[in-house]
């Protein structure tokens, strides 16, 4: 058992079978994006009680490795889960680091409610990640670029197959290694106008992160792969085909008087930490920012009259990644090259900067880990 600051005690146990050292540092040679776990995973049980009471119980360390569940259990019929995704980060002197964690606490709990899941104290949380990352700290990659990527998930674990939320729910985090999200060198990304599919609807899960806004996007990213790309964005088709985000990131222009522009959020729209990091750093360096409803039409007038100066796409796995074009059914839509002095290439060397220690955190955005 391990006490901490929030009270709950976790219990440990570690893995007979550790992964070696020699393992360990090929797969950190070239990690990649989401291809490699480390050896324990954080647990936390909830259930109601006879009095209808729900809790949490039985946090542990435990090892990584497959999860036994009822056939029946809810999350494989009803997709009754959520999840999160941030990473933690090795400073200089070998700490490590996390990125706004509260933040994304606090966006978990408002998905939990989405989803008819408990709430989970935001503190516990963070501890889960402390917990974890405690362990497995010597998976947590030093290279330019690279981070250990953790993914806190909630599941309906509860065997029944009538429609309501479930009584027991489990909480997971697990944890991989990760480098460059698209492989190789950062460059521009092409993007696919899914015209067919959307993600979210209104007063549907859009904003909630959760795995069924994902299952509902792979049919339009298999387009985007037929056509060459490797990310889809969706519109609005009921709101003037307003631009709302891609499958997994938040979408900025840039326009060449300097205004900085995201859709604003409307309840489809997953509310980015990343996008609300560089909407604080944009106005932090006196640029205008603007969150607000921008159509494909105002996209198509401002690349014909040579307004727009760069679009990019921006998330916690890939951070901010210059969008090069956008192609469509009709044609394709062209953004000027990213430069070193963009402001998309410049505020992902500042926030990278941020969660790496190498620029000094003025928002107070880092908690340590281990
Ligand atoms: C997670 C996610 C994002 C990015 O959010 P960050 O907190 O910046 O990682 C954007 N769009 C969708 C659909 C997402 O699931």
């Amino acid at each position: 058992m391990t006490q901490n600051a929030v009270g709950v005690e976790f219990a440990q146990r570690l893995t007979e079978n550790p992964t070696t050292a020699e393992r360990r540092a090929a797969i950190l040679e070239d990690p990649g994006f989401g291809n490699y776990f480390t050896d324990h995973t954080a647990v936390i049980d909830w259930s109601i009680d006879a009095e209808g009471r729900g809790g949490w119980h039985q946090a542990r360390i435990e090892p990584y490795g497959p999860i036994a569940m009822d056939p029946a259990a809810a999350v494989l019929h009803y997709g009754q889960e959520i999840f999160e995704g941030l990473k933690a980060y090795r400073h200089a002197d070998g700490s490590v680091w996390t990125f706004r964690a509260e933040a994304n606490a606090h966006r978990f709990n408002r998905s939990a409610q989405r989803l008819a899941l408990p709430e989970l104290p935001p503190e516990l949380f963070v501890e889960s990640l402390r917990q974890l990352v405690s362990v497995d700290r010597d998976w947590v990659p030093s290279g330019d670029g690279e981070a250990l990527y953790l993914r806190p998930f909630m599941i309906a674990t509860e065997a029944f197959l009538g429609v309501r939320p479930a009584r027991e729910v489990s909480y997971r985090v697990i944890a991989s290694p990760a480098g460059n999200y698209f492989g190789g060198a950062l460059k521009p990304v092409s993007i696919w106008l899914s015209e067919h599919y959307a993600r979210a609807g209104h007063g549907g899960t859009g904003e909630a992160k959760c795995g069924g806004n994902y299952a509902a996007s792979l049919a339009a990213q298999l387009e985007a792969e037929a056509n060459g790309c490797k990310q889809v964005l969706f519109l609005d088709p009921y709101n003037d085909n307003a631009v709302e985000e891609l499958g997994g990131m938040n979408i900025f222009f840039v326009f060449t008087d300097g205004r900085v522009v995201t859709p604003a959020l409307n309840g489809n729209i997953l509310r980015g930490v990343t996008r609300d990091s560089v909407l604080q750093l944009a106005s932090d360096r006196g640029l205008s920012v603007e969150e607000r409803k921008i159509t494909i039409d105002e996209w198509r007038a401002s690349v014909a009259d040579g307004t727009l100066a760069e679009v990019f796409a921006c998330g916690t796995a890939a951070v901010i990644t210059p969008i090069g074009e956008l192609k469509t059914a009709e044609g394709s839509l062209v953004s000027p090259a990213a430069g070193p002095d963009s402001v998309a290439m410049s505020i992902r060397e500042q926030l990278l900067g941020i969660q790496t220690g190498a620029v000094e955190d003025l928002h107070g955005w880092l908690t340590r880990l281990a």
